[in-house]
């Protein structure tokens, strides 16, 4: 079975999320969401939050699960079985900071790293602009899946 982890904070899940998840499912027989647990980071959404967020969005979708996890994603995928960790790239910063966690994720352990490229009406979104936008009463509607408006 080809598993995928797909790690991040999800505070919140925004669409940019939402497409590198639905253009990976062709490529996978299961996606696990995994929210990353990292008791140093002050978050915006409760982890009950964020996980109902996902549980909500991905509700018709059998393919996908949620977790939570804490330490490190290799040790989390090896327990899930899970061969593969997907992550989304907007751009080359995004590129640059990705390539040495992807290299030493592979010295870890034998997972690879599957990078896919937003699509571009997505490019903007991040969940620390989301927060901010949020933070500053903006309209976030249009970056979020319904699941957060709820
Ligand atoms: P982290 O705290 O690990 O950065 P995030 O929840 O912010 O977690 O992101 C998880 C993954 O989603 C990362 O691979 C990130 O690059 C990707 N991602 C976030 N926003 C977008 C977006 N707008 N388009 C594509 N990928 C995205």
């Amino acid at each position: 079975m080809k598993r995928a982890v797909f790690p991040g904070s999800f505070d919140p899940i925004t669409l940019g999320h939402l497409d590198i998840i639905n253009r990976a499912l062709p490529l996978f027989d299961e996606i696990i969401i995994a929210i990353g647990i990292n008791a140093d980071k002050k978050y915006m959404f409760s982890l009950e939050d964020r996980k109902k967020h996902l549980k909500e969005t991905f509700v018709n979708q059998p393919k996908i699960k949620v977790a939570t996890y804490s330490g490190l994603t290799v040790d989390f995928c090896k327990k899930e079985s899970a061969g593969f960790i997907l992550r989304g790239l907007r751009n080359s910063n995004d590129f640059i900071y990705e390539q040495s966690i992807a290299q030493t994720n592979s010295s870890l352990a034998e997972i690879e790293s599957v990078f896919l490229v937003c699509s571009p009406h997505v490019s903007n979104i991040s969940s620390s602009i989301v927060r901010d936008v949020i933070r500053n009463g903006g309209d976030y509607r249009k970056m979020v899946p319904r699941s957060v408006l709820l």
